[in-house]
């Protein structure tokens, strides 16, 4: 028999409100300064929705909180020449500080290159083969990717024990999954990747403190894939029936999970705080370099 417990929720949305105000104020005083203001230029390359959904809330937030920022759309059949010229243009342009080039890219452009192009040392997103060599290296100096640091954030603000726990992570891209663990394991917790090729996929996650989800599938995990009163981090965005839900069955792990993250209102604005919250350290970093 499975034990029901009270989940507690994770609110991304609150959390990252405090992040933000924390920036906001940090802003003010640049700005009371007459110092250079920080800046961030997001590309968009192609008209998927969700990606201008994303960026447009990326530019809101921005402009929000004090930070400059641009936002350079492009056509779906930009070349790989042009878009590698864009991004030479803006890693040597002194006012910005901050580039996220926004992924899906077509698929016709070669991501890794595109990515690699971009300055580390302006690398907001934290993607950059360097800066996924200084996290693995757990080098401070590391930009760390959005969300799983975003989802770190979330979890220290409610005190979510995580050194010596087991982390489940299922997922292994590079911008959410892998990454994921390395910051779980920088935070001393037992780390297990599980993909699309794990079989038994609740054998392992019922084994989880925390339970990290971040597959793309909507809700693939459901309570049997829960202990009772573990933490489970819904990182999924998927539209199904005109609504969006995360890849975990909320209304049936709700009453399993010890705190829980809903969708949306969990990682969401948790990733687009640290986006800031990165725009301003690597803007800070630039002024001491
Ligand atoms: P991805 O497609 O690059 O990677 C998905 C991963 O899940 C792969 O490693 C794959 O092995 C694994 N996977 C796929 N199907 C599986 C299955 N049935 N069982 C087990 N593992 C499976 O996706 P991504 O970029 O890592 O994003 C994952 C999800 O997170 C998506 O829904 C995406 O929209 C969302 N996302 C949300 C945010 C946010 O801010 N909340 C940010 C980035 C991505």
């Amino acid at each position: 028999m499975t034990q029901s417990t009270t989940s507690q929720i994770l609110d991304g949305k609150q959390v990252s409100q405090q992040v933000v105000e924390g920036l906001s104020q940090e802003l003010q005083a640049i700005h009371a300064s007459g110092a250079v203001i920080p800046k961030l230029v997001v590309v968009l390359v192609g008209d998927d929705p969700a990606s201008q959904v994303y960026v447009g809330k990326k530019a809101k937030m921005a402009q929000k909180i004090g930070m400059l920022s641009e936002l350079l759309t492009f056509p779906a059949d930009l070349s790989q020449g042009e878009l590698l010229a864009v991004i030479h243009r803006l890693n040597t342009d002194a006012s910005v500080h901050g580039i996220l080039v926004q992924l899906p890219l077509p698929k016709h452009l070669d991501t890794l290159a595109v990515i690699t192009a971009v300055d580390p040392k302006k690398d907001v997103d934290g993607l950059h083969p360097l800066n996924l060599g200084l996290l693995l290296t757990g080098d401070p100096l590391a930009c760390k990717p959005c969300t799983p640091a975003g989802v770190i954030t979330l979890l220290k603000a409610y005190d979510v024990p995580l050194a010596g726990k087991h982390a489940v992570v299922l997922g292994r891209s590079n911008i959410v999954g892998k990454p994921m663990g390395l910051l779980l394991l920088q935070e001393n917790a037992t780390v297990s990747y599980c993909h699309s090729k794990t079989p038994d996929l609740a054998a392992f996650t019922r084994q989880a403190d925390i339970l990290v989800a971040a597959v793309g599938v909507p809700k693939l995990v459901t309570a049997e894939f829960v202990k009772p009163g573990a933490t489970v981090v819904d990182v999924g965005i998927n539209r199904l029936d005109g609504k969006l839900v995360g890849d975990v069955d909320f209304e049936s792990v709700v009453e399993q999970a010890g705190y829980i993250t809903p969708v949306p209102g969990g990682v969401g604005p948790m990733t687009i705080a640290t986006l800031m919250a990165n725009t301003l350290a690597l803007y800070k970093r630039s002024l001491r370099a």
